[in-house]
Formats: structure tokens, C-alpha cells, sequence
């Protein structure tokens, strides 16, 4: 039985698609970063995420789709040790879970990437994609997260 291994094609880079549609942008381009896909209330300029069909702010329903990101600032964050649902990777001591706000503005909910000596209250971080586990077809399913600015991908 062969091994999938060291020598297989890399001449063409694996599809990646999203846990679910409808939540990041995938890019193309593996530097280029990732957004998220929000909503921004016409009447009262309020931003969401994820998407809305009513404001939250205005309870006005003309919403349009907006990119939000890849840029925030960690607003608190914990310290998680259940494996990541669907990850490739058993707990490797744990991951970070934190409140990330948008310089757009909505506040959300993210997997942090780093070690915990990593991440502090204030920081700056991007979004970046995580490869949760291969598809048997090649493609390689992921989910966003936040990365400390500058950190080596
Ligand atoms: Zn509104």
C-alpha cells in the first residue's frame, strides 16, 4: 500500500474551501489574507458580523454585504484545552479563543493563533485561514482565525 508522502506533486496547491460558505473569503493566493463576509445597515452605517437580514442597531432591513477585516484588536481572550471540532490536531496544550474588534467596528468571536505567552489584551491581529483536516479529494477544509501581527505563518 503506498504512502502518501515527501514525494507527492506540490506542482499544483491544494483547493481550499470553507467549513462553511458564507462566513470568509478564501484567496487565491495562500499571502494574500482572508476577510469576512458582513453586512452594513445603508440607513444607519452599522456593520455586522456574521451577516444580518434586519439592523440590530436601527431594525432597518436594507443591508448590504460588506468585507470586514483582516485587521482587529484583541478585547479579551481564554485559554481553550478541548481539541478544535473536525481539527486535524489533538490538543497540543491548548488554543486561544478570543473577542476580536474589527477596525469596521462588530466585535467577534475567533480561534487565536500562538501559544498563550503569544497573546495579549490590546494586541493587533490579522486573519489568517487554518487548515482543519484533507478531504479525500485533495481539498483541504478551513476555518478563519486571528494571528498576532507579525507572527511567522
Ligand atoms: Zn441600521
Amino acid at each position: 500500500m503506498a504512502i502518501d508522502g515527501g514525494g507527492a506533486d506540490v506542482s499544483e496547491a491544494p483547493r481550499r474551501v470553507p467549513i462553511e460558505p458564507g462566513f470568509f473569503t478564501v484567496p487565491e493566493s495562500p499571502g494574500e489574507s482572508p476577510r469576512l463576509l458582513g453586512s452594513r445597515c445603508t440607513s444607519c452605517g452599522e456593520r455586522f458580523f456574521p451577516r444580518r437580514v434586519v439592523c440590530a442597531a436601527c431594525l432597518d432591513d436594507g443591508l448590504e454585504d460588506v468585507l470586514l477585516g483582516p485587521r482587529g484588536t484583541l478585547y479579551t481572550f481564554t485559554w481553550v484545552h478541548l481539541p478544535l471540532f473536525g481539527a486535524l490536531r489533538a490538543d497540543k496544550g491548548g488554543y486561544g479563543v478570543g473577542q476580536v474588534d474589527l477596525e469596521e467596528g462588530p466585535r467577534v468571536q475567533a480561534v487565536l493563533a500562538g501559544e498563550r505567552e503569544d497573546l495579549s489584551i490590546g494586541m493587533v491581529l490579522s486573519l489568517e485561514l487554518e487548515t482543519l483536516r484533507r478531504e479525500e479529494n485533495g481539498d483541504e477544509v478551513v476555518i478563519f482565525r486571528f494571528a498576532p501581527e507579525g507572527a511567522a505563518a
